[in-house]
């Protein structure tokens, strides 16, 4: 590919003049992946519901090879691999194919960290009287309460809604003993794996999860398509959704979907240690150039992409405007309706005010250089600095 090429990512990244930092958010999709999208797009365009020529038939064989490319990734079954829209509709049908399966309302025990996607859909099936929520405590570190998602499991519980990796402090779950805990008293898990994937080993066999879920925009494919793998999943058994007529394949992103996962399982490992690496010396140079600098999440177990950071004195709405153009990081907490409200997940984390006021979300990706790295560091502690010293005396931190 040459520098001029319009889908060069590098030459991309080159030309702008902001620094990409917000991979959690999204990532951009790798020229690779790219590619496989375009090529299926304008050759092999058949509609994969349709094999009754052989441009369908071929559209279907590149979704079968996805599904195989996805199963690959996570040691499960081609089967079991349901092609959606992202990561929120997976979860959708995940949880509406668990109130179809069992008796009304689905008792539902969800982390009090999980993603929006996870916590809306169960409020929404609350409300309308086909779910009963139990809340599980996360610590400071956002880990699970153990002796919380026990007391919620010994009251009945029909599903378990865990995150495989926490979206805004990086916090890794052990997921491995929360099925088991959940199997012994009968219930199902759902995992939301939309930012562990390719990052963490994850083998769905090993794990006998119900549900798992993913999303392409966050593995350096493209927006607007996700899967749910699932052993036990049928669409006719989606409470809502019974005889519903199966929509037209979206082919090049299920492509490229397989593609970023085929990816991830050759490179997620080496990438993964790499990034690791810039995050550890990224957090050792804000630390050493912001006095009083705290570092969320656990330390212990973390994405390897992530640095969570809170900077007391700091309001993150003013730093982010100060880097506005330059760097491009986030305060990582959903947002609903325009207004930014404060994060849920620090909340549950039990962090100060000040802490949650000024906390700053950080993602390094694939294209991150150890300079890029070095750059963030001047610049964001400049612009943290530089927000204390104007606001020194008018807030009372
Ligand atoms: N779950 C987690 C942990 C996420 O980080 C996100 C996206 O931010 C979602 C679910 C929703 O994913 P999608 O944008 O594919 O619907």
């Amino acid at each position: 590919m040459n520098e001029h090429s319009l889908i060069d990512w590098q030459a991309a990244a080159l030309r702008s003049t902001a620094l990409y930092l917000d991979h959690h958010a999204t990532t951009p999709v790798d020229p690779r992946v790219a590619e496989v999208a375009i090529r299926m797009m304008v050759e092999e365009f058949g509609n994969a519901n349709g094999v009754e020529n052989i441009h369908g038939e071929r559209a279907a064989s590149a979704v079968a090879q996805a599904r195989d490319r996805v199963g690959q990734l996570l040691g499960a079954e081609p089967g079991d691999v349901y092609f959606t829209s992202g990561s929120t509709e997976a979860i959708q049908l995940a949880i509406s194919h668990s109130i179809g399966t069992h008796r009304a309302p689905l008792r539902i025990a969800i982390s009090r960290v999980e993603h929006k996607a996870v916590i809306d859909t169960a409020l929404h099936a609350q409300r309308l009287g086909m779910a009963e929520i139990l809340w599980i405590d996360v610590d400071d570190k956002a880990q699970i309460e153990q002796s919380s998602l026990r007391s919620a499991l010994a009251g009945g519980v029909d599903l378990v809604c865990v995150m495989a990796a926490n979206n805004e402090v990086g916090t890794i779950y052990p997921i491995g003993e929360i099925v088991r805990t959940a199997s012994e008293h009968g219930a199902d898990v759902l995992i939301d794996a939309t930012q562990a994937i390719g990052r963490m080993p994850l083998n769905l066999e090993e794990l006998g999860a119900a549900y798992v879920i993913l999303s392409g925009h966050k593995i350096y494919g493209p927006k607007g398509i996700g899967a749910l793998i699932s052993p036990v999943f049928e669409y006719s058994s989606v409470f809502g959704l019974q005889g519903a007529h199966h929509p037209t394949p979206n082919v090049s992103g299920i492509a490229a979907l397989g593609f970023a996962c085929e990816l991830m399982e050759l490179e997620g490992e080496a990438e993964s240690r790499r990034l690791k690496h810039l995050r550890d010396q990224l957090q050792e140079r804000l630390l050493s150039l912001v006095p009083g600098l705290i570092v969320n999440g656990d330390e212990n177990t973390r994405l390897p992409h992530n640095l969570h950071i809170s900077a007391p004195g700091a309001l993150n709405d003013v730093v982010l405007s100060r880097l506005r153009g330059k760097i491009s990081i986030s305060t990582g907490s959903a947002c609903n309706t325009g207004a930014q409200e404060p994060s849920h997940v620090l909340r549950a984390m039990r962090l100060p005010d000040p802490h949650i006021d000024s906390c700053l979300r950080i993602g390094l990706g694939r294209t991150t250089t150890a300079a890029d790295v070095e750059r963030a560091a001047v610049e964001i502690a400049e612009a943290i600095n530089d927000v204390r010293s104007s606001f020194s005396g008018v807030l009372d931190v």
